[in-house]
């Protein structure tokens, strides 16, 4: 089991999503990463090993922006190493995930002249959005879209480059509680870890 976390909010939210984490890791993990979106471009930063690197590296190279995804990872496809740390990003796609996609293989086949940069089941599913989206789907219906083909068990966030007021979380047999603030939306793999920012899940 990994952590995810994701919030739209109003305040800089890259401290806020490491306090996050930082509530999951009783759920264990091997590396961490954040995304966030700022004037609609999309950075992200992610460490091996325990959150306090990927909080040193946010130290020496912040990472502003208001709307962002976390993540602690538990690898089960690749190395714990920072290329298959989430999350993944595939053009105007960010995608964090908790979890296996079973047919992450035939999916992969069927994306074979794709540049993979992990070897995680996960990218697969930033780069299948990412060929919605080139084929005209607009964010939302492009994350739909690729939900269905996927099998498996998964908790799932998406952030898009150009899209500051939007995540898409999406879960099939692993938990995600989703939490409402004041003007901010907030999304984690548990309560606790979103507790401290809204009593409303
Ligand atoms: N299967 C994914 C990976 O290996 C996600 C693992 C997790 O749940 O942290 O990257």
């Amino acid at each position: 089991m990994c952590g995810i976390v994701g919030i739209l909010g109003t305040h800089e939210v890259a401290p806020l999503i490491l306090e996050a984490l930082k509530r999951l890791e009783y759920r264990g993990y091997d590396s961490a990463g954040i995304a966030t979106l700022q004037h609609g471009q999309l950075d992200r930063r992610r460490a091996v090993g325990k959150l306090i690197n990927l909080s040193d590296r946010l130290v020496h190279d912040p990472l502003p922006g208001k709307a962002g995804i976390g993540h602690t990872r538990w690898a089960t496809h690749g190395a714990p190493t920072e290329a298959n740390a989430h999350p993944h990003q595939t053009g105007p796609v960010a995608v964090v995930h908790n979890g296996i996609i079973e047919n992450y293989r035939d999916l992969r086949a069927e994306l074979s002249g794709s540049n993979f940069e992990s070897e995680t089941d996960t990218e697969i599913v930033a780069h299948l959005c990412a060929g919605y989206m080139a084929q005209g789907l607009a964010p939302r219906a492009a994350a739909v879209a690729t939900i269905a083909r996927l099998e498996g068990a998964f908790a799932l966030c998406f952030l898009f480059q150009g899209e500051d007021d939007l995540i898409v979380a999406a879960r099939k047999g692993s938990p995600l509680a989703i939490g409402h603030g004041a003007h901010e939306m907030f999304v984690g793999s548990d309560a606790i870890a979103l507790s401290p920012m809204t009593n409303r899940m």
